[in-house]
């Protein structure tokens, strides 16, 4: 059609009346050139400015918004298990938190045997008892959750816990006269040896500065080692057995001095949960 011939020639009739763009006939001489070296500096400039900006988001961005985005994600997560638990979320912390604190008492022998009789009448089993309650009391004052367990007790089996730990007391007889001190063990092949170990460590070191009594090495026995409730209790609760003392001759200090026995287990268990540091070479 005719149509675009005359735009095409009203175009033409308007550009030549127009003197502003009295120019346009030069611009069209390069025209074959200039669109190319626009392009190029604008690409140029494109890519330029896209590479500052790149760059500048990793700079600016990596190092804090991924770990933020990290925490914000998590803390979403937590949101949306905690509204998935019903709101419960916030109370079920503190109840596993207890768990985790959680400490087992096993008074040795009680509910059992008697353990080892002297020759007045009075058993390791009762002695144990004494020192296991006023372990509990000293330790329940401090705000912990303590169970007192008789030697087979039926909560042992899966008990879960911090800290498991059974107390017992050496023989009424006499020995000889190195036969005097206590010792503690863990169990050789419990899940959580580290934890155990430490338990083992913390207690011998707490008990021997507060009691005063030596750390009786080499008396160690299988019975201690191999001890039943080790291989009871959940396994990563940290469990350890301690032989208190000889009820021959530590006898006065153990039954006058219950107290003070008590309070270096106690101490000994508070230092193990509290990850307290351990100065002395108590340790076995
Ligand atoms: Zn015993």
């Amino acid at each position: 059609m005719d149509t675009n011939d005359i735009s095409e020639e009203n175009l033409q009739a308007q550009t030549e009346e127009n003197p502003q763009k009295g120019d346009e006939p030069k611009a069209k001489a390069g025209k074959d050139k200039k669109p190319t070296d626009f392009n190029f500096w604008r690409g140029l400039q494109t890519v330029l400015v896209a590479a500052f900006i790149v760059a500048s988001l990793f700079t600016l961005w990596t190092p804090g918004s991924l770990v933020e985005s990290g925490l914000e994600a998590k803390m979403a997560q937590a949101l949306e298990s905690a509204q998935e638990l019903g709101g419960v979320a916030p109370e079920v912390d503190p109840e596993e938190e207890a768990r985790s604190s959680r400490i087992g008492i096993v008074a040795g022998h009680y509910g059992s045997d008697p353990g080892a009789v002297c020759s007045n009448g009075v058993t390791e089993a009762e002695l144990n008892l004494e020192i296991a309650t006023m372990v509990q009391k000293q330790l329940v004052d401090l705000g912990y959750e303590v169970d007192l367990l008789e030697e087979f007790d039926a909560k042992l089996t899966g008990y879960q816990g911090a800290v498991v730990l059974s107390i017992h007391l050496d023989s009424c007889e006499y020995v000889n006269d190195q036969a005097t001190g206590f010792k503690v063990t863990s169990a050789l092949s419990v899940q959580d040896v580290a934890g155990s170990q430490r338990l083992v460590a913390c207690i011998s070191d707490r008990y021997a500065n507060i009691t005063g009594l030596p750390y009786h090495a080499g008396s160690v026995t299988d019975d201690m080692t191999y001890y039943h409730a080790f291989y009871e209790i959940a396994p990563e609760t940290s469990a350890a057995i301690i032989e208190a003392g000889f009820m021959n001759m530590d006898y006065r200090f153990l039954t006058e001095k219950t107290d003070v026995v008590a309070q270096g287990i106690a101490a000994g268990i508070l230092c193990y949960i509290n990850n307290e540091t351990i100065q002395s070479n108590n340790n076995p």
